[in-house]
């Protein structure tokens, strides 16, 4: 029998600005659950293959594949539909509604298809589910806060809440520590292993250390290459990865 694909897969995925080539031939599986971190230095073309696997843009070779169906070229909205949802590093969120109706108008924006959700009467519902995804992510008592009020962690928390409100089935987080300190660093860290224990999630990060210890498999970018795939302590001992990432 043969085994399940993976959640999400790329055959030899490529992207090319110009000509430039931002990312060759990436052939990778993610499996379901957990966490896969997608590691790399700056330029290496983690973002340009997020965007990829996210549907922000389409690749200019190679396929993505969901649960095995090809979804290369498909719309964003058809990937938010898929149950792939993707925290925008330049935000999603409305800086003068409060942190409740934030995330109760991206609840509303995926079930406007439901007929329900369309009335009034669904308005509880709504509020009731921004409410819990709004305590999971450690903002319970913000929500009555305008988002333009809240720290930059905070912020940070809020655009995951307002990505979970799609209900997907795959998170994507490019660099969600990005220009934290370090205990907001260690919160969000907490927040992402949290979010993993239901859901699967594939983390862009270029620092190394944060994700070895949270994350079950681990994709190494190097220029616009896959470099290496494999547990932590597969990525630790690999030699070229030790060479060219961490200077060893
Ligand atoms: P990373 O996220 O690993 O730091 P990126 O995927 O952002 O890397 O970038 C990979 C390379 O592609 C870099 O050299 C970057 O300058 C280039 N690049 C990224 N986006 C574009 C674009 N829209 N146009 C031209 N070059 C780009
Ligand atoms: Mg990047």
């Amino acid at each position: 029998v043969a085994s399940p694909p993976p959640l999400l897969a790329t055959e030899g995925l490529g992207k090319r600005f110009g000509h430039f080539r931002a990312l060759s031939d990436v052939t990778v599986g993610f499996p379901e659950g957990g966490i896969t971190a997608i590691i790399g230095p700056n330029g290496a073309g983690k973002s340009t293959f997020f965007n990829l696997i996210s549907g922000a843009f389409p690749p200019s070779e190679g396929r993505v594949l969901f649960r095995g169906r090809d979804i290369t070229g498909s719309p964003p909205h058809h990937f938010a539909r898929m149950g792939i949802a993707k925290s925008f590093q330049i935000t999603n969120v409305f800086p003068q509604l409060t942190v409740r109706e934030n995330v109760r108008v991206a609840a509303q924006a995926r079930s406007v298809r439901f007929a329900f959700f369309r009335h009034r009467s669904a308005y509880p519902v709504l509020t009731e589910r921004a409410e819990e995804l709004l305590t999971e992510v450690g903002l319970a008592s913000r929500m009555d806060r305008l988002a333009r009020e809240l720290a930059h962690g905070e912020q940070r928390a809020l655009e995951i809440a307002v990505a979970l409100a799609a209900e997907p089935t795959l998170l994507l987080l490019d660099e969600p520590t990005a220009g934290m300190s370090p205990e907001e660093t260690r919160e969000m860290m907490d927040l992402v292993q949290r979010l993993a224990e239901t859901r699967t999630l594939i983390l862009v990060e270029h620092k190394m250390k944060l994700v070895m210890g949270l994350c079950r498999r681990l994709v190494v970018l190097h220029q616009g290459q896959l470099l290496a795939e494999g547990t932590p302590d597969d990525i630790r001992a690999h030699a070229e990865v030790r060479r060219v990432y961490l200077g060893k």
